[in-house]
């Protein structure tokens, strides 16, 4: 189960209505208490995707790193990523499914016509072949 709080999650949309009629792309931090994590900080990061953004985004490594290195100095952990489907639903795409990493949850939120509409967290499997849905709360 993964629960994101007010403020994060007020950020998570206004940070996918913004980039609309593309993808955004962000860090979620906060803790985790086994199966159970709660997310406290949303951090936005660029959509580094070369070609069209609509139905792509790409994460650079380093600002992966930086985000992980944001979430230690707040004592907390790097909990997932997020990101938009401009007008499509909040599925895990064959893409998604090969740039995720099992370890962490991935909610996507889906805009339409430029509003949130709504969202899924998702779980990669550890041979990246699918993911499972998360219980998300916010
Ligand atoms: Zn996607």
């Amino acid at each position: 189960m993964i629960r994101i709080e007010a403020e994060p999650w007020a950020a998570m949309v206004s940070h996918a209505r913004a980039t609309y009629p593309n993808e955004c792309c962000g860090a979620m931090l906060g803790a985790t208490d086994g199966e159970n994590k709660l997310v406290k900080v949303a951090l936005p990061l660029e959509n580094a995707f070369a070609g069209a953004q609509a139905k792509h985004y790409e994460l650079r490594p380093e600002d992966l790193r930086d985000a992980d290195k944001a979430a230690r100095e707040r004592q907390m952990e790097l909990i997932g990523i997020y990101h938009s489907h401009p007008d499509c639903d909040a599925y895990f795409s064959p893409t998604d499914l090969r740039n995720s990493c099992p370890w962490y949850s991935f909610v996507v939120l889906s805009i339409q016509n430029g509003e949130f509409h709504h969202a899924n967290s998702w779980l990669p499997n550890f041979e990246q072949t699918e993911a499972a849905k998360e219980e998300l709360i916010y």
